[in-house]
């Protein structure tokens, strides 16, 4: 494993262990349930919007630290973006760990602190770990009240 993959670990484990964010807010404007069937991993989003701009976030619910890493480092990008930029995220996001686009650097700059996530693309049962968060805040976004489920994903 070389340094950059063991940094990586690190905030892994550590926003598993103490994530970021944790916790529901009062009078959310949008809000979603998520489920991972693969793993087990399951969340509850809350979203505060003002105008098309996300500004408050926070998540609960149980899972491997993978997911719940991926949740509370969503919620620290998401804060201050409007809908179309955390929409463009999530592609970004989901075409990193999915096709394992992590060649370029101006791809990983793009994703900031979501870059610690990129080490997933090589294990394909953690991705839709990695993604369950995003998929979880796109039927928030859209007002989809059905749980938000990675099986719809292609694997
Ligand atoms: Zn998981």
């Amino acid at each position: 494993m070389d340094q950059i993959r063991e940094l990586y670990q690190e905030v892994i484990i550590d926003h598993g262990r103490h994530p970021r964010n944790f916790g529901s807010l009062e009078h959310p404007t949008h809000h979603a349930q998520g489920f991972n069937p693969l793993c087990g991993d399951q969340l509850y989003l809350d979203l505060f919007l003002e105008g098309d701009i996300i500004t408050d976030v926070a998540f609960r619910g149980e899972g491997c630290a993978i997911s719940m890493a991926s949740a509370s480092l969503m919620t620290e990008t998401l804060k201050g973006k409007t809908i179309a930029q955390a929409e463009q995220i999530f592609h970004d996001f989901h075409q990193v760990v999915t096709e394992g686009k992590v060649n370029h650097a101006a791809e990983l700059a793009k994703l900031g602190k979501l870059s610690v996530l990129t080490g997933v693309c090589d294990y394909p049962a953690r991705v839709k770990c990695a993604t369950l968060a995003w998929h979880t805040m796109h039927n928030a976004l859209s007002n989809q009240t059905e749980v938000a489920s990675t099986d719809d994903e292609a694997s």
